[in-house]
Order: structure tokens, then sequence, then C-alpha cells
């Protein structure tokens, strides 16, 4: 039976999040002159909120909680946001392309799954990002690994010491690197300024030269009269008795009152645990396993990145390890061909090297959690001036094993919690170790004077997947634009859609994807939202 309602209030799009994704749907939408409301389960963040310090940073993570389990648990609460902006107001901005490669691995390889589209569909979508954004880099450059594509707005970042010190090492292994291309200022741009390079990103940039949400796609919504609707926790969505429409969504506002909101069109924005989780527990007579489900598929292929984390100490006085970004200054494709190492398929991207601060997770003190008292205190005074670090993503095949399933346990409103299962597979394992080796071998030749790989298990960086997109019904729960197949009024926007990750961050993609998404239901309202 689907869920009859009182109806309070009725609008032309839900949007559920006011996240990434969200807030190019939004923009686009609000554009166009429909009525969006963004019902977001966080704070409405003002960029006057935004304090730079690690103790603060950590109120921009997410309280949504998930049950985690698996081999190699995901780190959760670490990867998603809470209030708007998502966990994008607290990202590092770190901005690589998909290579073509990656969007046909089944077709290609036989492994993972195939993208309903291409690198070339996406390529003009790339291009628009950068320009609405601002974005920073060498597009020449890059185009070593690419197709080629427009230049981007502004020149890369600055370097600094602590990231050219590894170049002798790369040069040294035949790697070829280039500038790092990044979603931050290194000019004024659109009324932003340009960066300080005090590497606070992660407490998200109280400034504006890092292009969150906030600044960019959800300022333009809001200016056409999107509304954010902030503590509105979305427990389900809502269908007609037919079940062949959604009619809105049901959610819990900050008095912790049930409400019904009415829309022609429900957009899914909610990131990886939350997306499958709505459509899960939104499951009617019609649609008894859940929405968009009907092929079990909902929750499914839940991916990571392994990260190849090095640190080098480097003789020098003071190599500026304290200044700079989050993201990286330096990287390289040299190494992403998916068959390059022996016994494990899957690509790595080289990158190095952010700002550092003496403690938390990326922090001088954690990159050697063997040391007590002070032998500690000794490593961080040297580590102050001296410490480096380089890492490489390496991909993960989409498995559909490492999923979300409901919880038994409930959440306050009698809701079942997320689960979530995730292991890598012997490739992911095998890439990631190999990595390691090599970027041992790159902290050698670069001159580090001690140089360590962080081993004891591979750490689940970037979360994507759990509500695939792909070609038909068959493969996955919603097409290349984020319809599900299912129903037609029903959508789905974020990295949730991923069927496979390549090895490199996901938002850039995502920001491209989202607006061909978005553009695509804009032209076809009339037919979709009935
Ligand atoms: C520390 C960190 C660093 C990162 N660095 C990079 C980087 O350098 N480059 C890069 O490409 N990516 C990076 N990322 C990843 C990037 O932030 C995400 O890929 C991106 O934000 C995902 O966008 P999304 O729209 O899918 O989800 P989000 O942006 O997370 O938005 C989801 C929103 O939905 C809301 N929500 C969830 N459940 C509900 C509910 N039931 N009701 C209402 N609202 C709900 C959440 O509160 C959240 O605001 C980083 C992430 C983190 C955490
Ligand atoms: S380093 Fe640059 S982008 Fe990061 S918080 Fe500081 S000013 Fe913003």
């Amino acid at each position: 039976m689907a869920v009859q309602e009182k109806v309070q209030e009725k609008i032309d799009v839900a949007i559920v999040g006011a996240g990434a994704s969200a807030s190019v749907f939004a923009s686009v939408l609000a554009r166009a002159g429909k009525k969006v409301v963004m019902l977001e389960q966080g704070p409405d963040w003002q960029n006057g909120d935004l304090i730079s310090s690690e103790i603060w940073g950590r109120r921009l993570k997410t309280v949504n909680p998930a049950i985690l389990e698996g081999k190699d648990r995901l780190g959760y609460s670490y990867n998603a946001g809470w209030g708007s902006g998502g966990a994008a107001t607290h990202y590092f901005a770190m901005f690589p392309r998909l290579l073509p490669s990656d969007f046909n691995m089944k077709s290609a390889y036989g492994r993972g799954l195939d993208w309903p589209f291409g690198y070339d569909d996406l390529a003009p979508y790339y291009d628009r990002v950068a320009q609405d954004i601002g974005v920073s880099g060498d597009a020449k450059a890059e185009e070593r690994w690419r197709p080629p594509g427009q230049p981007y707005p502004m020149p890369p970042i600055r370097s600094f010491r602590h990231g050219d010190v590894w170049l002798r090492g790369f040069e040294a292994l035949g790697i070829k690197t280039a500038r790092a291309t990044v979603a931050i200022n290194s000019q004024d741009y659109k009324g932003r300024p340009a960066c300080v390079y005090d590497g606070w990103c992660n407490a998200g940039c109280p400034i504006g030269a890092l292009a969150n949400p906030s600044f960019t796609y959800l300022e333009e919504a809001r200016k056409h009269g999107a509304e954010v609707r902030p503590f509105s926790t979305v427990t389900r969505v809502l269908t007609n008795d037919k079940g062949d429409r959604v009619t809105g969504i049901e959610y819990y506002d900050r008095a912790r009152q049930r409400q019904v909101l009415q829309a022609d069109v429900v957009i899914l924005a909610a990131f990886v645990a939350q997306n499958p989780r709505i459509l899960l527990n939104s499951a009617t007579g019609k649609h008894p396993q859940g929405l968009a489900n009907a092929n079990g598929l909902v929750g499914r292929y839940v991916m990571a990145h392994t990260g190849a984390t090095i640190w080098g100490m480097f003789d020098e006085p003071d190599i500026q390890n304290y200044m700079g970004v989050l993201a990286a200054m330096h990287w390289s494709y040299d190494r992403y061909d998916k068959t390059a190492r022996p016994g494990a398929f899957g690509s790595i991207l080289w990158h190095c090297s952010p700002a550092i601060k003496p403690n938390d997770i990326g922090g001088i003190a954690n990159s050697r959690n063997d040391l007590f008292g002070q032998p500690l205190v000794d490593f961080i005074k040297r580590g102050s001036r001296q410490l480096s670090r380089l890492q490489a993503f390496g991909e993960e095949l989409p498995n559909p094993d490492n999923r979300v399933v409901l919880a038994t346990e409930k959440d306050e409103f009698g809701f079942p919690l997320p689960r979530i299962n995730h292991a890598y597979d012997a490739d992911a394992v095998g890439v990631w170790q190999q990595a390691c080796d090599e970027g041992l071998k790159i902290a050698r030749a670069a001159g580090a004077t001690e140089s360590w790989a962080l081993r004891a298990a591979p750490p689940t960086i970037h979360m994507v997947g759990g509500t695939a997109m792909g070609r038909s019904a068959a493969d996955s729960v919603a097409n290349g634009y984020g319809q599900t197949h299912e129903i037609a009024n029903l959508w789905i926007a974020g990295v949730t859609l991923f069927p496979t990750e390549g090895a490199v961050n996901p938002t850039y993609t995502m920001y491209a994807a989202s607006l061909r998404g978005a553009e695509h239901l804009a032209a076809n309202w009339g037919t979709i939202a009935g």
C-alpha cells in the first residue's frame, strides 16, 4: 500500500540534501524557473561560520549514524558531510578527471562495469564546471594523459619546497609529472579572493578561495530562489497508489515533527549511505524491495580508494610543509594503466604534497603512531620543518557484496539505519602494496633521509557507489542522467551513481555528470514532471 498523506505544501522539485550534487541540480532547475526546496539534515552553514581549526572542522562531519562492517570498514564519518555544502564544505578540492579508460572497463577489460556514457560525452561539462566554479591548473600539461579540452581559467597554484622535493624522485624513476589541478583560486576569480596557502581547507575555507558549493552552485541556486530547509531529515520518498510516480517526500523538521512535502520531481542527493537507505526505507506494496530496486541493485557496488601513503624526512632547514593547500601541487597519471602492475588490476594516481599540521589524521604526530613520550616530541620537532607526504590513490573494482542494507537498529524516528559492508579484494590490495613499494623508491631517489609507508591496512578514502548508473534496468539503478529506470520522476544525484571510480578524487566528475543530468531534466521537464 502506498502511504496516503495530507497535503501540506506543493513544489516543483524536492532535493534531499544540500551538498555538492544537490547544489548543481538546484542551480540549474532554479534558473529554469522551478520552485526548488533542498531538505538538509544538518545546519545551513554561512561563510562566517567556518573557523580554521581542527577541532572546529570536526563539526562539519556527519552525525548520521551507520553500522560499519567488513574486513575494510569504511571511514564513513570522515568521508561524509553534514549541513549545506555537504562533504564538499570541508573537501580539499583536488580536481583530477577520470580518463577515457575508466568509462568502459567491462567492454575493454571484462572487469567492473561500463558507464552509460564516455569521456567525450562528459568532456564539455568538465570544461564548463571549471569556468563556473574556478579551477586552477595546466590543461596542456595534463593533456599528456587525456584528450585535449579548454584551458583552465586560472594558472596552477603556488608550489612549495615540500612538494618540489619529490620531483627528483619521480624523475629518477622516469615518472612524468604535471602541476595538479585544483578548484582553488590561484588568482582572484569571480569576486572570490586568491588562496593564502594556510592549509585549513579541511575546516572549510572561510575566505572563499576554495570552490565549496556555498560560494558557487549553491549561491547561484539561492539567487534564483532555491530554498535550503536546514535540520530537515528525510526518511522516505512517497509514491502514488499505482506505484508508478513519486508524489513527494516525508521528513522530520527541526522540532522533530513529521512533515510531508509534495513535489513533481524528487532528487535524492544524500551521499553513499543515505541514498540507498532512503530508497530501501520507502518500500510499499508495489515496491516491496524498496523504490528503484526491483533488480536488487540498490545499495550495491560501494567503493573507496586505497591510499599508499609515504612519509619522507628531508635534511633541509625548512621545506615549508606548514604552507600550501590540502589538495596537491604536483601529480602524475603515468602509472594509471590498469594492467601495469603484475597480478593486480587497477589504476593509481600519484600526488604530492599537502600542507601538514602537527596532529589529527594527516598530521605529523600520526605519521609515526609507534612513538610515545620524548621520542615523539623529538620527532614532531624535526618533522615540523622537514617532513613531507607523498600519496597514491588506488582503484577498487565494483563488487556487489560491498553494499548498504537496512540494519535492525533504528534511528530516532524509528527507521532502520544503514549497515555498510566493505572489503577490498586482492586486486585493490595488490595495487596498494605495489604503490607502497614504488613510493619508497621515489622517496629514496628524492633524497629523503628517512622514509616509511603506512602499511598496516589500506585506508578507505572517498566513498562512491551504491546506486550505480548504467544503460539498462538489468544492470543498474539509474540512467546516465540520474533518472531511475523504474520511476520517471524519481532521480538520484551525486557520487552514489558511479559504476566505477578510477583512481581519482570524485567531485570534478560528479559535478560534470550532475550538470549534464540537471540540464537534461530541465530540458525535458514537461515529459518527466508530468
Ligand atoms: C575530508 C574530505 C576531503 C575530500 N577531498 C576531496 C578532493 O580533494 N577532491 C574531490 O574530488 N573530492 C573530495 N572529497 C569528496 C567530496 O567531498 C564528495 O565526493 C562530494 O561532496 C560528494 O557529493 P554528494 O553530493 O554526493 O554528497 P554530499 O556533498 O556529501 O552531500 C550530501 C548531503 O546530504 C545530506 N543528507 C544525508 N542524509 C540526509 C537525509 N536523510 N535528509 C536530508 N539530508 C541528508 C548530508 O547532510 C549532506 O549535506 C573529500 C571529502 C572529504 C570528507
Ligand atoms: S589554503 Fe587556500 S583554499 Fe585552503 S583554506 Fe587556506 S585560503 Fe582556503
